[in-house]
This record gives structure tokens, sequence and C-alpha cells, in this order.
């Protein structure tokens, strides 16, 4: 067996029609043969069809964009600051975005330091440079049970060994972490970071619950394990109460990573890392090989956005938007699935899903598809892609109050056509 835990006979097999479709796959290195589609990505060829109404892909709605105010604002950027927009910029992002940053995250509670922060390519390359400086082949990261694919996919590239930890309806569960610490450390393995995205999480909808947040810092702090809280949606909860960050909890601690994707728009690919000082400089020192410097533009635009036009509104219109589309998902599932046990998201975008016993989602995914629906198999959100195809993912961010019903409804179908079919 290999790691995967799949038989060495498989993998020869699908190393050699591997190796006759492409003649260079014996120089690939080994953390590429990690690397996986996201399923995701696979759905959008179908799930962008025009009749099927998609519940499956995440792209934040962005139809309330102020877009001749942004317009203006780049042209008149580039005609009054081109020559600096333009160019090369600073390897741990500019300072004045850095400062806005620190205003952003006001609303969760936290005080930062510019100094203690590094602009990103989105989050997603937060993920990649924290691994790139954290994770040896064969190192341990914990991760929620499910978890971001966009994630796993990450840590599966640097080769981490993967350990996912039991959530519930109130998020991770801190003693189910604290007893997967003790096991794995005394099987030897040496855990890096714990993964978690805390508020409205992907897939999951979730929130981890106010008394919880202090217990699951306490035993990273205990066990010192190092807290990579990831918290895109957070602004997103739909009573627009905030939502404290666990960051504050333990500053020397934890790595908090944020994003303009879901609060803004994800075509700037601007995110952020804060943290200790020293982690920071060590990401600078990789993102620098990476990348050599964040876009400028795009964080010369994100400040003007944010300097010059009320980007608090701007959120609170997007959160009832979702908000509007979360209550159509909850209401449509109890209509036409209440039999069915789902998740009750209080912010963000998506809707954890148990099918009935016996149908997998992957086998379901064609029929679904024919009924004009479509949406993300739960295996996609476990690093074995095996576990977790008894649920399925449904986003409510994109389509309309009235395709999320009709969607809902056209995945009933499916389902019981699926049941009618089995047995
Ligand atoms: N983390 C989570 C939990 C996400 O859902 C996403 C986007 N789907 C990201 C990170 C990456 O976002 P971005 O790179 O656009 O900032």
């Amino acid at each position: 067996m290999n790691s995967n835990g799949k038989s060495d006979n498989k993998h020869i097999t699908s190393a050699a029609a591997a190796a006759a479709a492409d003649p260079w796959f014996s120089n690939y290195a080994d953390r590429a043969l990690g690397m996986r589609q996201s399923e995701v990505r696979s759905l959008f060829a179908v799930a962008n069809r025009p009749e099927v109404v998609s519940l499956a892909g995440g792209m934040p709605n962005i139809d309330g964009l102020p877009l001749d105010f942004l317009a203006d604002a780049t042209s008149k950027l580039i005609r009054e600051r081109g020559k600096k927009a333009l160019q090369y910029g600073s390897g741990q992002g500019e300072e004045f975005l850095r400062s806005a940053i620190c205003e952003v995250m006001r609303p969760d509670g936290i005080t930062a330091n510019p100094d203690n922060i590094i602009v990103t390519i989105g989050s997603q390359q937060s993920l990649d440079l924290i691994s790139q400086v954290f994770l040896n082949p064969g190192d341990t990261v914990l991760v929620e049970a499910p978890s971001y694919v966009g994630a796993l996919g990450v840590f599966d590239a640097y080769q981490a060994d993967i350990q996912h930890v039991q959530m519930d309806n109130d998020g991770l569960i801190p003693s189910v972490l604290e007893e997967t610490i003790i096991r794995l450390q005394k099987e030897g393995k040496n855990i890096k970071f714990l993964y978690t995205i805390p508020n409205f999480h992907n897939p999951g909808g979730m929130c981890l619950s106010a008394e919880r947040r202090p217990l699951i810092v306490e035993i990273c702090k205990k066990y010192n394990i190092l807290l990579v809280e990831d918290n895109p949606y957070g602004l997103l909860g739909f009573s627009g109460d905030p939502v404290p960050s666990l960051y504050n909890l333990n500053p020397e601690g934890i790595l908090y990573l944020g994003t303009f994707s879901k609060t803004f728009a994800p075509g700037f690919r601007i995110g952020w890392t804060l943290g200790p000082q020293a982690i920071i400089e060590r990401l600078v020192l990789a993102n620098e090989s990476a990348t050599l410097c964040p876009p400028a533009f795009s964080q010369f635009a994100i400040t003007t956005y944010l300097e010059q036009y009320d980007w608090y509104q701007q959120v609170k219109e997007y959160r009832e938007v979702y908000h509007e589309r979360g209550e159509a998902m909850q209401k449509a599932l109890e209509k036409y699935l209440p039999d069915l046990e789902w998740t009750r998201p209080t912010g963000g975008f998506y809707t954890w899903v148990k099918l009935p016993d016996g149908i997998d989602a992957r086998d379901m995914l064609p029929r679904a598809v024919d009924c004009g629906v479509a949406y993300v198999a739960g295996n996609a959100f476990y690093a074995d892609g095996e576990t977790g195809a008894d649920h399925i993912r449904l986003s409510f961010c994109y389509p309309s109050p009235e395709e999320i019903t009709e969607g809902v409804r056209r995945l009933s179908i499916a389902i019981k056509q699926e049941l009618e079919n089995k047995y």
C-alpha cells in the first residue's frame, strides 16, 4: 500500500497510463504527482451550461460592485500615479495597503501593526507560502472534516500528511482535536499546524461557537501547534454582528488569513497574512522567490477603493444579498427535501447536506446534471478523495433566490430517481 492507502498495483497501472499519455511524466517532481485537479474546477464546464442551475461553484456575487466608480478611479490612478502603480513593488506588499488592511480587520476585533502583514495573491497564495515555509514532505497538517478543497490541494502538493478532525454544528470539537493531537504525537507524527476556517465554513457552513474559540486556541498553545486561521467570510455573517477572531486570543501563535475576494472582488487577487514578525519575514522571502512582489496595480486600486468608497456599506449590501439567498436555500431544502439533514449557516456561501443512506454523491452527479442542477460531491473536501461522498456542498452565493429554489427542486428529483433506481 502507498501512503494514500491505495494499492501499488493500481498506482503502477495509472503511472503507466499517465506516462503513455505524457512523455514528460517521469521527469516530474514527486510533489507535482500529488497535485489534483480541483473537483470544483472539473465541474465548471458542466455547471456553466445555461440550462443547469449551478449550486456548485463558490463564485462571489459581484453584481453590486460600483463599476463606474472603479472605472473612473482606476483610470485616474493610471493617469496620475501610473508610474508607481505599474512598477514593481515591495515583496511584503505596499505599506499604505497594509495600513488600510489593519482598518479592514478592526470589525474582527483585531488591532494589528502593518509590519506584521504580508500582502499575497489571494489567501490561496498565503496557503502556498505558509506550506512552503513550514512543511517538509510527510509533516502533518490538521484540518477540519471536511475542509476547503483549495487548501487540501496545496497541502497535498507539499506532500503533507493531512489529518482531518471532526466538526459538528458548532465547528471543530475541542476534545477530539486534543485526542487527535495526543494520538498523532504518540505515533511520532510531526504536527506543523492546524488549518481552520472558524467562520461560515467552506464547505460546512457552520461557525465555531464562542465557547469553543478559547479552547481551540489553548489546545494549540498547549501542544505548541501553530494555528492557521483562514477567514474569507468573517464579514459576511447574515446578522452583521462582528465575529471575534481567534488571532486576538494568541497573536504569537496564529497566522490569520484575510482576502478581498469575497468582500470586494476576487479579480484583483489580493489577500494577506497577519502573524508574528519572524514568520512574516520568512513568508516575505518565500514570496520574493515566488512572485518578486504582489501585483502593485491591484494594491493601488484596492487602496483607492478603501479610501474613497464606502467599502463597509458595500460589504453590508453583499451581506444582505447572501442572507436572502441563504434563506432561499433553507426554505427550498425544507420544502423539497424535508427528510434530509443539512447545516443552517448564519453567514457565508455554503450549506452541507447529508444525502439519504446508500446514495453516493459522485454516482448521482450525472443524473443531477441531467435534471438540471450541479453540486460538489463531499469527497472533494477530504484528503483521501473518498470520505464524504455521502454529503454534498450546495452554494447559494451566485444563483438568484429563484434559481436556488428551482435548483433544490431539481436536486430533490435527482435524489428521488437515484433512490428508486437503487432499491
Ligand atoms: N480559503 C477559503 C476557505 C476559501 O473559500 C477561498 C476561496 N474559495 C480561499 C481561501 C481563497 O480565496 P482567494 O485566494 O480568492 O483569497
